[in-house]
């Protein structure tokens, strides 16, 4: 048997030095498997380039512009499409890349995918794939919004990928979206363990205690495979590298989403405001679910946009998870729904019928009923536009509640301050209610201790030094690689 040890080498490509944008090449020479974790990329630095409305001619200004990675630099061939034809499968030539994991449907983690060549196997959970397939079909069709005809495989906790051999567990864990993962790769060096982007503080923290668990056991692998014997020692030496995400090493808030439910609370008891803007990150079901619930329960009306209906009416329809039915866009006649004009998409078409056909069509708003609408309303906005902002009546009492997601932005540009200020005219105080999608600098020193890998990597972060300096006098070695460096095991 040739020597399994120093065989394989990860490239951090993003997400180093910087929150988002996570992309890691892990080679495998023993099982010849060349893999992508994630394949994201910084929002900000994107945004930093194009404007609303504008795109990137193809992928190569993406790569010039440090935004992808370039194919020749970490020798992947054909990764990506050679002709952009949306909504159209285009044969390409076979690559070398043998898949890429997507943890969870944060664009920072899976932007990359609109460009890639449709051969390539894309392994993602069920509900992440319905996600993004989701949030795919409720944006206009453009260059960088084209998840159609991937490659998917998708798969839930418990199962395990088999990339030639090479074995692989993906194991909940909780985080601000749904159906977010972390991942076991099983590889000749030893065990490779990818948190993903993770909380302890959520409602679903269970999740992300059972992946620790996982990791400590590796109890769906070794149940569930015949291993050689050389796999199983490899196992029984513990987690040989831990690639661990970092966004608030640096700095924690004490902070729940049930402080959320609790602090919106004190906000609608002795409540002055007649209607109040709420923001927060579309995809983050819990919050959603949240502000539903109190709206509910003080008699106000929720009002989103067709947009968001159709979003949430997909998520709903493939329900796997009793909390995804719940806020129910059909049955909570709470919600009511902002119409714009008449009909131009598909999507708009749809969610329209399926409102209308179960005789709730009066849920249906237009902008000038804002003016003359009856009790009290919350308005979800994630931008003011002048369609709104007209149709306010601001003689009434107005509130601004920011409960987006970490102010760096995960899935788009955090707009948060100016929308304050364009409410300030109008005399409309602002609160900040919110809760993390990631954990504390306890939760990540704690999680990292228990699990004792050999190496740590942080990713994800803006400040990996502080995994350095807090890990000093720890067994674990701490590697800080620069972008685009490799670190062969
Ligand atoms: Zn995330």
């Amino acid at each position: 048997m040739e020597q399994k040890s120093n065989s394989i080498r990860l490239t951090l490509l993003g997400g180093v030095d910087e929150v988002g944008g996570n992309t890691v090449l892990l080679e495998d020479k023993s099982y010849d498997v060349r893999l992508f974790i994630d394949f994201g990329i910084k929002i900000r630095n994107y945004l930093n380039i194009y404007e609303r409305g504008q795109y990137p001619s193809g992928v190569e200004e993406l790569i010039q512009a440090n935004l992808l990675p370039a194919e020749e630099r970490i020798s992947i061939q054909n990764l990506y499409l050679t002709e952009l034809k949306l909504e159209k499968v285009i044969a390409s030539k076979p690559s070398n890349l043998d898949g890429i994991l997507i943890s969870h449907p944060h664009k920072d983690h899976y932007f990359g995918l609109s460009f890639v060549n449709r051969t390539i196997p894309i392994y993602t959970g069920v509900v992440t794939k319905r996600i993004i397939r989701a949030f795919c079909k409720s944006e206009r069709s453009t260059i960088i919004n084209n998840f159609n005809n991937l490659n998917w495989h998708t798969f839930r906790t418990g199962n395990i990928l088999d990339i030639k051999g090479m074995k692989i567990t993906p194991f909940h864990v909780d985080h601000s979206v749904p159906a977010a993962y972390g991942f076991i790769i099983y590889t000749s060096a030893g065990p490779v363990v990818y948190t993903g982007d993770f909380r302890r503080h959520g409602p679903l923290s269970n999740m992300t205690e059972e992946f620790l668990e996982e990791v400590k056991t590796h109890n769906t692998v070794l149940t569930s495979c015949e291993l050689e014997p050389e796999q199983q020692e490899l196992i029984s030496e513990g987690v040989k590298v831990l690639i661990c995400e970092g966004t608030k090493i640096s700095k924690g808030i004490v902070e729940s989403e049930q402080n959320v439910e609790e602090n919106l609370e004190k906000i609608f008891i002795n409540n002055p405001f007649d209607f109040i803007l709420v923001k927060y990150d579309r995809i983050d079901w819990d919050r959603f679910r949240t502000f539903s619930n109190i709206a509910k329960k003080y008699g106000w009306k929720y009002i989103i946009t067709e947009k968001d209906a159709y979003f949430y009416y997909l998520l709903n329809k493939k329900a796997i998870h009793e909390t995804m039915k719940d806020p129910n866009i059909l049955s909570d006649d709470h919600i009511y729904i902002l119409k714009r004009g008449s009909a131009n998409y598909k999507w708009q078409d749809k969610v329209r019928q399926v409102i209308y056909r179960r005789n709730k069509g009066n849920r249906f708003l237009n902008h000038r009923d804002l003016k003359s609408l009856e009790g009290k309303f919350l308005v979800y906005v994630t931008r003011l536009h002048n369609g709104l902002i007209r149709n306010l009546d601001f003689s009434k009492r107005g509130l601004f509640i920011s409960s987006s997601v970490d102010p760096y932005s995960e899935e788009f540009y955090d707009n948060t301050n100016n929308i304050r200020n364009r409410l300030k005219p109008y005399g409309i105080p602002s609160y900040r209610v919110h809760a993390s999608g990631h954990a504390t600098p306890h939760d990540i020193i704690n999680f990292i201790e228990e699990i004792k890998p050999k190496f740590l990597i942080p990713i994800h972060t803006e400040n990996p030094d502080f995994f350095e300096k807090l890990f000093q006098s720890s067994d674990i070695k701490v590697l800080l690689p620069n972008k685009n460096d490799s670190i062969e095991f």
